[in-house]
């Protein structure tokens, strides 16, 4: 059986739900803390992790009077220590605390924490064949093998966060696998939709941190801006459902109210609709398979009045070209693609490059790697080529930037 369900009645819910969040803090993590405080019954929370916030997480800690609380930052063990004493809650820092929390027994984990540093802890819980809620897609990136196969290996079941895929999971519960002909992946174009090439070759950090419909961290906002999220999210659907890379269409859909489409061979086509709100996938996850009640807004058809579509722009948006090749060359390329995007990302964000120098840098690296491309068979293996990845495209990142029209 694969380790995303294929419908509801595959499952047995399990009566207490024991929760862990790795990366409580995120935008993500604050959504879920936010659904599991208006359900304190339902939930205990094991463990929270977080970066870098010590006073943001204790107080989490506290609130939920969860067993283990851990931050990212080997240095901040003591601040950690001292918010949380007396009250018996354990305490741990740095990448091992990361992969602890997510070992603590918990059966249902959400994979939130952001980047390729999520990865060893959401494999670490789907080596424990408990639920793993993923939002964290730069894991299935940059190791999609490694991460299905070990929780298809577990008995881990896989619940798709991420909006787009939490919408292709709950419409595919329309019909058989095989009957699935086609996924479409929706995308909100983001804040440069309309934008010429020359105005989204300079556009600001400002201007590009300025999403339309979502709020989000700020990784993945610029993600949206230069649809290297979607380029993220094709990959991640394609490791998530098993799917061929020619099934896997993006249409861009400015009000962000259809998440995701299931086309099967009849023709039917299946689409998952509400408001641009995180908690309702989030929720999903949370009761699956059943319902709870979501805090998001009622979705209102008629006050919205038009829901709109257009095809992608591979010319400017060169990320849904530049994912084509990755999925084509495979191998370590989606590793490479992902790694070089943080660095890209990253680097715009620090004023190193133009926005149009992060689908350069991530090509260049791409090409600079072609040569060396093997499949990780690991986690150790897909970090070691994360990590290399990382350092060719800051070697690159001069030339790209002396390049900036
Ligand atoms: P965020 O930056 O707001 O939060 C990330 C969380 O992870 C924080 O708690 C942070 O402290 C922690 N973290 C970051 N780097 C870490 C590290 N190196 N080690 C340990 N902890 C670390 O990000 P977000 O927007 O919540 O996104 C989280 C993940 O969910 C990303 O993979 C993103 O692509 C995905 N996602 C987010 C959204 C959204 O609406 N925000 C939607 C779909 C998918
Ligand atoms: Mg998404």
């Amino acid at each position: 059986m694969s380790a995303v369900p294929l419908r509801a009645s595959e499952f047995q819910p399990q009566v207490d739900r024991v929760v862990t969040v790795l990366g409580a803090t995120g935008s993500i993590g604050t959504s879920t803390i936010d659904l599991l405080r208006r359900s304190r019954d339902r939930f205990r929370v094991e463990a929270l992790t977080a970066h870098s916030n010590v006073a943001a997480l204790a107080k989490l800690a506290i609130e939920f009077n969860v067993r283990f609380a851990a931050v990212a930052e080997e240095q901040r063990y003591d601040e950690l220590k001292s918010a949380l004493a007396g009250t018996g809650i354990a305490v741990g820092a740095g990448e091992g605390a990361m992969i602890e929390a997510a070992q603590r027994p918990a059966n249902w984990v959400m994979a939130a924490m952001s980047g390729a540093a999520g990865l060893k802890p959401a494999i670490a819980a789907a080596e424990r064949g408990v639920t793993v809620a993923l939002a964290n897609k730069e894991c299935l990136v940059c190791a999609g093998e490694v991460f299905m196969r070990t929780a298809e290996k577990n008995g881990a079941c896989v619940l798709p966060v991420d909006s787009e895929h939490n919408a292709l999971f709950q419409a595919m519960g329309a019909g058989r696998r095989e009957d699935l002909t086609k996924v479409i992946l929706t995308a909100s174009g983001g804040p440069f939709r309309t934008w010429t090439r020359e105005q989204i070759e300079n556009a600001t950090i400002e201007q590009a941190l300025k999403h339309p419909n979502w709020s989000m961290g700020r990784k993945i906002t610029i993600d949206s801006a230069s649809m290297f999220n979607k380029g993220l999210e094709i990959i991640e659907a394609y490791h998530l459902f098993d799917l061929e890379p020619d099934q896997i269409d993006v249409l861009v859909h400015p009000q962000s109210i259809i998440h995701g489409l299931v086309e099967f061979s009849d023709r039917s086509v299946i689409a998952q609709m509400g408001a641009p709100d995180m908690r309702t996938p989030i929720a999903h996850c949370l009761a699956w398979p059943e319902r709870i009640d979501g805090p998001a807004q009622k979705l209102d058809l008629a006050a919205i009045g038009q829901l709109t579509f257009e095809a992608p722009d591979p010319v400017r948006f060169p990320s849904l070209r530049l994912v084509q090749a990755a999925l084509r060359a495979g191998g370590a390329i989606p590793t490479v693609f992902n790694a070089a995007n943080e660095v890209a990302v990253d680097a715009f964000l620090n004023g190193r490059i133009g926005f149009g120098g992060i689908a350069r840098l991530v090509e260049a690296t791409m090409e600079a790697a072609a040569r060396t491309n093997s499949l990780p068979q690991t986690a150790d293996d897909a970090l070691s080529i994360d990590h290399s990845s990382r350092n060719m495209a800051r070697s690159l990142l001069p030339e790209i930037a002396a390049k900036a029209s």
